[in-house]
């Protein structure tokens, strides 16, 4: 396997950055994941989408064009024996005497890799999976994909501490989303996510999940949702690129429905089986 950083093709174990890099300094830089199935990329315009406006967001300049970002991915992907991948980049703002503002003159760090994609388990999915509620603490720009990820990291280690798979978060009493997924609510046969804000990172799978609704004549709502409200779902599910589309079924000491994955759960998973493969 290779990994891709700055220009070269080289194994992981001998990948090096500066440590003024200002990823390792601030956090001051963007990611994504890209799952990758039978080695193609799924969802690959979106993804390049949603880097290019991380990208944007935080004013590094795009080091590379969509077709040569393509060409890279491409590369890593076929130095990997998985056909089923998960593709991690992430830019930087490059390296620079350590001083807050950006520097004058810096070169932004490319760095991609990629490990086998492991899906949850058909058992994990028949059984569906505990979370648990926090407050949301996170800063106001949770709609970049930064990877100063302090904020989730510590909501990923309650979920972990708690004997759970993700940590689902509220901010003064409305759902935001999970450490490192978004949140879906069903009630009455309508499926609702938390408007898509900058409180929230839109997932790839937010679009795609809107689009398999629209296809399959689900009612679709983005809006606010209460705390109260997640309680009462009919159904709950967490999404992400790794986790595909995953059901709820107790979240804190409470079971979500009838405590089963529901018949909207098994809908939107078969429809997006259908997506991966089409
Ligand atoms: N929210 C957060 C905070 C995440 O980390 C992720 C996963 N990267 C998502 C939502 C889901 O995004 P996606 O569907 O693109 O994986």
């Amino acid at each position: 396997a290779l990994v891709y950083l700055n220009g070269e093709f080289q194994s992981l174990s001998e990948a090096r950055i500066p440590v003024l890099d200002r990823g390792f300094i601030f956090g001051d830089g963007i990611y994504e994941v890209i799952p990758v199935y039978g080695r193609k990329m799924f969802r690959a315009k979106q993804h390049m989408a949603r880097l290019f406006r991380s990208l944007d967001a935080i004013g590094i300049p795009n080091p590379h064009s969509e077709e040569n970002w393509m060409a890279l991915i491409q590369k890593v992907m076929d130095a990997h024996p998985s056909d089923d991948q998960m593709v991690y980049l992430q830019v930087t703002r490059g390296v620079a005497k350590r001083a807050h503002a950006f520097p004058k003159e810096v070169t932004p760090t490319v760095f991609i890799m990629t490990n086998p994609l492991v899906l949850p388990s058909a058992q994990v999915r028949a059984d569906g999976v505990a979370c648990v509620t926090m407050e949301d603490r996170r800063w106001l720009h949770c709609e970049i994909k930064s990877i100063s990820l302090l904020g989730n990291v510590l909501a990923a280690q309650h979920a972990a501490e708690s004997g759970v798979t993700e940590s689902i978060q509220f901010r003064d009493g409305w759902l935001t989303e999970g450490s490192s997924s978004n949140v879906w609510v069903v009630k009455n046969g309508v499926i609702m996510g938390p408007p898509k804000d900058h409180l929230i990172l839109e997932g790839i799978r937010y679009g795609l999940l809107q689009e398999l609704c629209e296809q399959h004549g689900i009612p679709f709502e983005s809006r606010k949702i209460t705390q109260e409200e997640v309680f009462a779902a009919d159904e709950l599910m967490i999404s992400s690129a790794t986790k595909e589309i995953l059901p709820v079924v107790r979240l804190d000491a409470q079971t979500i429905g009838n405590g089963a994955p529901g018949p909207i759960y098994q809908q939107l998973y078969a429809a997006y089986q259908a997506a991966k493969h089409a």
